[in-house]
């Protein structure tokens, strides 16, 4: 095996992010073969060195790795731990890995969310750059007016923090209050905030499909494994 940096290696076994791998080495909470790792640049040799976060270990890159398509109900979180015992995504899924979300789904949110044990894939389809398409189906307090698709579409700043989006693709469907939205980002609660901009109320939001992986035929609070030939696509 040859020799990876310690944020990569930390990122193969879905611990997390390479840039909070760094912070983690910094924070003093990772050892090497025993040793405190010094600094986020020192390697390793996956299989050979021992590497121990927050005093346990955990599993090695090499192990078997699963990739799941989830649809995932109203009502339900995304993050791992909730003192208020709120249901959550993992409630849903039976598998001895332990796998963990690809990005994340409002509570309110329904529809595909990927969960795996493969933190390099992860963090690929997670990183900014990777342009994953992202498509919604938005329902409306109001109908939405064609004239102000441009709004929309053309690449707009949010009205809370200023941040700016980038252009998107959008369809205004049936009575007009149901708008379908391709984005390739994934701000926090981006399409709620990028139509409360333009003055609309997001009351429902599904996401029909995500990296061209669509729900299909599962229903809310099923899931399943993808396929091969589906992780070759995602890669
Ligand atoms: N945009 C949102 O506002 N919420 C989501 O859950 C996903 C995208």
């Amino acid at each position: 095996n040859e020799a990876v940096r310690i944020n990569r290696y930390l990122a193969m076994c879905g611990i997390a992010s390479r840039r909070a791998a760094d912070q983690m080495v910094l924070e003093g909470r990772v050892t090497i073969n025993g040793v405190l790792a010094s600094e986020p640049g020192v390697k390793v040799v996956p299989g050979k060195d021992e590497v121990i976060v927050d005093g346990s270990k955990f599993a090695q890159p090499e192990g078997r790795k699963i990739y799941i398509l989830f649809n995932k109900p109203r009502n339900v979180i995304t993050t791992s731990s909730d003192e208020r015992n709120r249901e959550m995504v993992l409630d849903f899924i039976d598998v001895n890995e332990r796998v963990y979300p690809v990005g994340r789904l409002d509570r309110k949110t329904t529809g595909v969310l990927l969960l795996t044990n493969d933190g390099m894939l992860a963090n690929k389809l997670m990183h900014p750059s990777s342009n994953v398409k992202k498509e919604y189906i938005a329902v409306l307090d109001a109908p939405f007016p064609q004239a102000s698709l441009p709004l929309l579409t053309g690449g707009m700043r949010l009205s809370d923090t200023g941040e700016k989006v980038s252009p998107c693709q959008a369809k205004i469907m049936g009575d007009g209050s149901q708008v379908w939205i391709s984005i390739h980002e994934g701000k926090n609660h981006q399409v709620r905030r990028m139509f409360k901009t333009l003055g609309f109320e997001v009351t429902r939001l599904d996401r029909p499909t995500y990296a061209g992986l669509t729900v299909g035929d599962l229903r809310r609070g099923q899931w399943r494994h993808l396929t091969r030939t589906e992780v070759q696509q995602l890669r």
